[in-house]
C-alpha cells in the first residue's frame, strides 16, 4: 500500500512495494522541484566527467547477454574510464582503483544528496542515498550494508566512505556525528596491521549499528568479533605488527618515550620477527595526533600530551595506562629465559638485560617484578590444601610469556570497543525506542589464502562463508518470492550452495568446531590427534568439502567457496582454549594500575576511575562469562547473533572487487578478477538471472512495443493481449504472472529481429 509523508525538503513522499523492493517515490512541490533541478543541473555539469553517465552499460544486469566474459569485459572498459562503480542489478560492485580519485568531491556528494528521480549512476554514495532515504520515511526498521570481497579489495575504504557520507546527509555537524567518524581511526590503529596483501587489512571484525529518529542519528554500536591477537607476538613474512605499535615510536617525542620506557622500534623482538620492519611501502594510514584526538573526542580520559612535559605515573587516565601497557606488552617480548641444569627455566638470573626489561615491565602494569617472573616459569597449582609448584620447559615460559601479551593486548582493545560504545550509546539510551530506525554496516576481515593458513585464517574464512550464505540466501529467496507471487512456475534455480561447509564448520557433534572443542578438552589430546579425527569424520570423500593432505600430519585441506585453502593444525588447540593462568589474573588484578586492574575485572571496590566505573565493570563481568567458552564457541556464538542480526534486516549489497594483487593502480589482471567473480557469486547472480526470467515487462509494455507483431484483434484483458502475440511470434519458454510477462534473457532479441521485419 501506498503511504503518504512529507520529507525535510518539504516533498511529498511515498512509497510502494515493487519486485519484492521497497520503492520511495519524492513528489517534491513546485517550487522545491524547481530549486532541486537547479541546483542538480549545476552539480552535474561540474562533475560530468567524472562520473560519466553516457556509460549506458553501468547496470550489467540490463544486458541482455550475460556472460563471465561479458561482465569482466564491461567491469574492465568500465575501469580504464575511472568508472570504478558498476551496477549488477541491486547489487552495487567496486573496483579498487587503488589511487586517488575524484570520486568523493563535496559537488559529487551533493549530487548524490537530491533525490529527484532522475537515474543516477552508480556510486557508493547513492546506495548511502538509497539506505538513508528509507531511514527518513521509515520503510525498514532496520537496514543492513553487507560489504564482501576478499582482503585488500576496499571494504574498509568503502565503510568509511559509506559512514562519512550518511554523517553527511544528516547534517553532519553535531557532535555524535563526528564521535561516530572518529571512532574509525581509532580502531584502525588498534586492529589494523599491514598484510601481504593489504597494506591496512582490517584484523577484527566489526558491525556498526547506527540509530536513527526522525533521520538523525541518534546512537552507534559497534560490535567485534575476533581480534587476530597472535599478530602481537608474531608476524608472517612481510608483514607489521598492529599500527598503533609504530606509532609510538614514530610521532612520541623523545620526553614521552623515556617516560614510557621506550627504546627504538628495532629494539623490540614483537616488530622484528621476519624482518617486518623492513616491509616496503609501510603505510601509515592515521598519525597518532589523530589517534589521540579521536581518544578525547571519544572521552577517553586524560589526554597524552605528545609534546612535552609528561608526567605518565598517575592513576586514573586512561589513555596514559593504555600507552604504557602498549609499552609493557613490547618489554614483555624481550623477556628472555635461561635453563637449570635439569633444563627448567631459572626463575633467578642475574642476567642485567633481563632485570632491567622485568622491571620496565613491573612499572608499567604496576605489579611486582618477582611475581611476573614466577608467573612465567611456574605453575601453582593446589591439591588437596597442598600447594604444588611446577617448573616450567623453556617452551612453556616462552608461550606463557606470549600469551599474556595476547591476552593483554585482546583485553585492551574490547576495553577499547567497550568505551567507545559507552560514549556512542549514551544519547541513545536515554530516548524513546519506539521510531528507532537502524542502519548496520558490516566490515570483515576478507577472504584469506596464505601459504600458511592457521586457525586465525579458519575464523576469518569461515565468517566470509556466513557472509556469503547470507548472500546467497537473499538473492535466492528474492527471486523465488518474486516468481511464487505472480504465480510463476520455475524450477529450483541453481546456484552453489555453501550449506555443505557450513554444516562442515558448525555442525554439532560433528563439525570441525565441535570436534575442535571436543580435543581442546582432552588432556592428552595434540593438533596431530585432531587432525586424525577430522581425516577419520570427514576424509576419504566422507565430505565433499574437506581432503587429507597425506604429505603433512597437521594439515588437511578445505574447499572453500573461494577455492581450496591447505590449514596448518600446529597451535589450534592452545588457541581456542585460549587460558591464561590463574596467577596471571590474580596478579594482574591486584595491579596497582586502575585500566590494568579493569581489564582483569579486579574488585570494583578498588576503583577509582571515573563515573563510568559500573558500565565497564558489568562489561568485564560479562566478557568473564564468556570467556569459559573456547575460541570456536565464542566465535560461533557471535556469529549467530550477526547472522540473525542480518537476517532480520533489509540488506543492500556491495562486492568489492581487487584488480590486481599488487596492490597497484591502473592494472586490472582478467585472470584475477575473472576468479573473483566467480567464487564471490556474481556469475551465479548471472545465471540465476540467465536461468530465471530476467526480463519482466507489464502487459502493457509489452503490447506498446510489440503489439505490431499479432494481427489478432486485441483483447480488453491486455494479458490476452500479450498471449495472443506471443503464441504469433512462435516463442517458447514465456509465463504470465498475474501482473507481467516474464521473458528470458534472449527474447527480446528474437522479438526486435521479428520487429525490424516490419
Ligand atoms: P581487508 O579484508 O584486508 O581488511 P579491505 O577490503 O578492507 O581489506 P581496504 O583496506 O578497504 O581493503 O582497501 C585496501 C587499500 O585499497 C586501501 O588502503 C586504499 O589504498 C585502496 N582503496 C580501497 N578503496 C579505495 C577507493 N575507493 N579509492 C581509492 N583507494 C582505495
Ligand atoms: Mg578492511
Amino acid at each position: 500500500m501506498s503511504k503518504g509523508r512529507h520529507s525535510r525538503d518539504g516533498a511529498r513522499v511515498s512509497s510502494y512495494r515493487k519486485e519484492g523492493v521497497e520503492h520511495v517515490l519524492m513528489t517534491p512541490s513546485a517550487n522545491v522541484i524547481t530549486i532541486m533541478l537547479i541546483q542538480e543541473q549545476e552539480l552535474f555539469s561540474s562533475i560530468k566527467d567524472t562520473i560519466s553517465m553516457e556509460d549506458k552499460n553501468d547496470d550489467l544486469a540490463k544486458l541482455s547477454l550475460l556472460t563471465e566474459d561479458i561482465l569482466l569485459e564491461h567491469l574492465k572498459h568500465r575501469y580504464d574510464k575511472n568508472l570504478i562503480y558498476t551496477y549488477l542489478g541491486d547489487i552495487l560492485v567496486a573496483v579498487n582503483p587503488f589511487h586517488e580519485t575524484n570520486l568523493y568531491t563535496t559537488q559529487i556528494r551533493d549530487f548524490y544528496r537530491y533525490s529527484t528521480d532522475i537515474q543516477k549512476p552508480p556510486h557508493v554514495y547513492a546506495l548511502v542515498d538509497l539506505v538513508y532515504r528509507n531511514v527518513c520515511h521509515g520503510i525498514y526498521k532496520q537496514q543492513c550494508c553487507v560489504i564482501s570481497g576478499e582482503s585488500g579489495s576496499g571494504k574498509t575504504e568503502s565503510t568509511k566512505l559509506f559512514l562519512k557520507q550518511l554523517m553527511y546527509l544528516c547534517g553532519g555537524s553535531s557532535q555524535l556525528e563526528q564521535q561516530i567518524l572518529q571512532a574509525t581511526p581509532l580502531l584502525e590503529s588498534f586492529g589494523n596491521a599491514q598484510t601481504v596483501m593489504n597494506n591496512n587489512s582490517s584484523r577484527f571484525g566489526k558491525y556498526i549499528a547506527l540509530k536513527f529518529i526522525n533521520g538523525k542519528v541518534i546512537g552507534a554500536q559497534i560490535s567485534d568479533y575476533l581480534l587476530e591477537k597472535s599478530r602481537v607476538v608474531i608476524q608472517s613474512p612481510g608483514e607489521r605488527n598492529f599500527h598503533i605499535f609504530y606509532y609510538l615510536f614514530d610521532y612520541l617525542p623523545l620526553e614521552t618515550k623515556q617516560i614510557l620506557c621506550l627504546r627504538t622500534k628495532h629494539d623490540y623482538r614483537y616488530l622484528l620477527t621476519n624482518s617486518s620492519l623492513d616491509v616496503q611501502n609501510a603505510t601509515a594510514t592515521n598519525s597518532l595526533d589523530e589517534v589521540i584526538n579521536a581518544m578525547g573526542l571519544l572521552n577517553f580520559t586524560d589526554k597524552v600530551r605528545i609534546l612535552k612535559n609528561n608526567d605518565l605515573s598517575n592513576n586514573g587516565r586512561e589513555q596514559h595506562s593504555m600507552f604504557r601497557i602498549l609499552s609493557g606488552i613490547l618489554t614483555i617480548g624481550n623477556l628472555e629465559f635461561s635453563i637449570d641444569d635439569e633444563g627448567f627455566t631459572q626463575q633467578n638470573f642475574d642476567e642485567e638485560k633481563a632485570k632491567k626489561n622485568l622491571s620496565i615491565i613491573a612499572n608499567m602494569f604496576g605489579v611486582n617484578s618477582d611475581l611476573i617472573m614466577e608467573c612465567l616459569t611456574t605453575m601453582t597449582t593446589l591439591t588437596r590444601n597442598e600447594r604444588v609448584i611446577r617448573k616450567f620447559s623453556l617452551q612453556s615460559s616462552q608461550d606463557a610469556r606470549d600469551a599474556l601479551s595476547k591476552h593483554l593486548y585482546a583485553r585492551l582493545f574490547s576495553w577499547l570497543i567497550g568505551k567507545i560504545n559507552e560514549t556512542l550509546n549514551n544519547p541513545y539510551s536515554s530516548q524513546s525506542y519506539h521510531h528507532v530506525v537502524e542502519i548496520g554496516l558490516l566490515d570483515i576481515y576478507g577472504f584469506e589464502h596464505f601459504e600458511l593458513n592457521s586457525f586465525e585464517q579458519l575464523c576469518i574464512n569461515l565468517a566470509n562463508e556466513q557472509i556469503q550464505f547470507f548472500f546467497n540466501q537473499h538473492i535466492f529467496r528474492m527471486e523465488m518470492t518474486e516468481y511464487e507471487h505472480e504465480g510463476i512456475i520455475a524450477e529450483r534455480l541453481a546456484f552453489t550452495d555453501n550449506q555443505t561447509l557450513l554444516e562442515l564448520f558448525m555442525a554439532k557433534p560433528l563439525g570441525i568446531l565441535s570436534l575442535l572443542d571436543d580435543e581442546s578438552r582432552l588432556p592428552k589430546a595434540t593438533d596431530q590427534t585432531f587432525v586424525e579425527k577430522l581425516n577419520y569424520h570427514f576424509g576419504l570423500n566422507k565430505h565433499e568439502c574437506y581432503s587429507i593432505n597425506r604429505n603433512n600430519k597437521y594439515s588437511f585441506t578445505i574447499h572453500h567457496y573461494a577455492g581450496k585453502v591447505s590449514y596448518c593444525a600446529l597451535g589450534f588447540l592452545e588457541k581456542n582454549r585460549d587460558t591464561l593462568s590463574d596467577s596471571v589474573v590474580d596478579m594482574f588484578k591486584n595491579s596497582r594500575d586502575d585500566l590494568i586492574r579493569l581489564l582483569f575485572h579486579g574488585n570494583p571496590s578498588d576503583e577509582s576511575i571515573d563515573s563510568n566505573k559500573g558500565l565497564q565493570h558489568r562489561t568485564a563481568a560479562e566478557k568473564d562469562a564468556r570467556n569459559r567458552l573456547t575460541v570456536g564457541a565464542q566465535y560461533r556464538n557471535s556469529l549467530q547473533i550477526l547472522m540473525d542480526r542480518m537476517c532480520a534486516s533489509h540488506p543492500v549489497f556491495m562486492r568489492c572487487l581487487k584488480p590486481n594483487q599488487q596492490k597497484q593502480a591502473y592494472l586490472f589482471d582478467d585472470s584475477f578478477v575473472r576468479a573473483q567473480l566467480r567464487y564471490c557469486g556474481m556469475l551465479e547472480t548471472t545465471r540465476i538471472r540467465k536461468e530465471g526470467y530476467s526480463v519482466r515487462l507489464s502487459f502493457e509494455e509489452f503490447i506498446q512495443k510489440y503489439g505490431l507483431l499479432s494481427k489478432a484483434r486485441p483483447s480488453n484483458v491486455p494479458s490476452i493481449t500479450c498471449r495472443y502475440i506471443l503464441e504469433e511470434t512462435h516463442l517458447t519458454e514465456w509465463q504470465l504472472g498475474k501482473t507481467k510477462l516474464f521473458l528470458k534473457y534472449y527474447h527480446p532479441e528474437y522479438l526486435e529481429k521479428l520487429m525490424n521485419k516490419y
